[in-house]
C-alpha cells in the first residue's frame, strides 16, 4: 500500500512534469506559414498581402557600429526603467541588464508621451534559442503612432513573408534590404517618420517612413497604405495629431535597448 505522504508527492511531481512538457511542445511547435497565396492584392501593387511567391530582397552585411542619443534627444529608455512608459499596462516587460525584454502576454509597450513626426533611435536583439519558425522567430515591432508597424523579426537565415521581414512596413512593403543580424547580436533601427494628416474622416497625407537598418537604409520614405494587419488591408482611420508610440508584444522575448527620439 502506498503512504499517503509519498501519493502526495507522486501527484505533484506528475503534475509538474505535465506543465513543463506542455510549456515545451508550446514553444517547439509554433510555426506559421512562410506565406499565403488567398489574400487581397495591395492596392497599387501586383503582390498579395504576405504573397509568398514575392521575391526577397538582397542580403546585406552591416557594419559594427550603433549610435548614442544627440542632446535633444528624449530618452525613452536607458536600461535602468521604463518610468517614460504607461506601467500599468506594461508590468510584464522584464528590465534586467541594461535591457528591456518582452513577457508574453503583458501587452504592448506604450510610451506615455504621444509622438507624431519623430526620428526615432532603437536597439533590439531576436531571442539566441530559436523555437519558432517564420513569424514566431522573435517577433516583436515598432508601431508608431500605435498604428504603423516597422517589423521587428529574427530574418537571418528565417523563411517568412517578404512583407513580414525585419524592417518591413509589416503587410506592405519589404524591406529594401535584409541587413538583419545573427540571433541574439544588437541590431538598430534609425526610423525618419512622417505622421498622416486627416480632414475630418479623410486621410489627406498617408504617413511615411524612412528606416535605417543596422547603417543600411531599409526603406525610403516609404508611405503607408494602411494600419498595420495581419491578412487584410486596413484602411486609416482619423486619429490625433500626437498618439504613443508602442513596442509590439507578440509573444516572443525580444530585448530592447537604447531608446531615445526626437521631435521633427
Ligand atoms: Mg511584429
Amino acid at each position: 500500500m502506498i503512504h499517503k505522504r509519498s501519493a502526495a508527492v507522486l501527484l505533484v511531481v506528475g503534475i509538474a512534469a505535465i506543465m513543463i512538457y506542455a510549456q515545451n511542445n508550446k514553444e517547439k511547435y509554433r510555426t506559421s506559414p512562410a506565406g499565403y497565396s488567398d489574400t487581397p492584392v495591395l492596392p497599387g501593387q501586383k503582390w498579395r498581402v504576405h504573397d509568398i511567391d514575392r521575391p526577397h530582397p538582397p542580403v546585406v552585411t552591416p557594419g559594427p557600429t550603433t549610435g548614442s542619443p544627440p542632446s535633444d534627444a528624449i530618452v525613452l529608455f536607458d536600461g535602468k526603467d521604463l518610468s517614460r512608459f504607461a506601467r500599468q499596462k506594461n508590468k510584464g516587460w522584464k528590465v534586467e541588464k541594461g535591457y528591456v525584454e518582452v513577457v508574453g502576454g503583458s501587452g504592448h509597450l506604450e510610451t506615455r508621451e504621444k509622438f507624431g513626426d519623430v526620428q526615432l533611435h532603437i536597439e533590439w536583439a531576436s531571442p539566441v534559442e530559436i523555437t519558432g519558425d517564420s513569424q514566431w522567430r522573435g517577433n516583436s515591432g515598432i508601431i508608431m503612432m500605435g498604428r504603423y508597424e516597422i517589423q521587428v523579426l529574427d530574418s537571418f537565415n528565417n523563411k517568412t513573408y517578404a512583407d513580414g521581414q525585419a524592417a518591413a512596413v509589416y503587410g506592405q512593403w519589404p524591406p529594401l534590404v535584409n541587413a538583419s543580424r545573427k540571433p541574439g547580436e544588437w541590431q538598430a533601427y534609425d526610423i525618419v517618420f512622417e505622421r498622416p494628416r486627416f480632414e475630418g474622416a479623410k486621410v489627406v497625407k498617408r504617413a511615411h517612413a524612412t528606416v535605417i537598418h543596422n547603417g543600411v537604409v531599409a526603406q525610403h520614405r516609404q508611405e503607408f497604405i494602411g494600419q498595420m494587419a495581419h491578412r487584410i488591408v486596413k484602411p486609416y482611420e482619423p486619429h490625433q495629431a500626437e498618439e504613443p508610440l508602442a513596442l509590439q508584444d507578440h509573444d516572443t522575448p525580444v530585448r530592447y535597448r537604447n531608446i531615445w527620439v526626437r521631435r521633427m
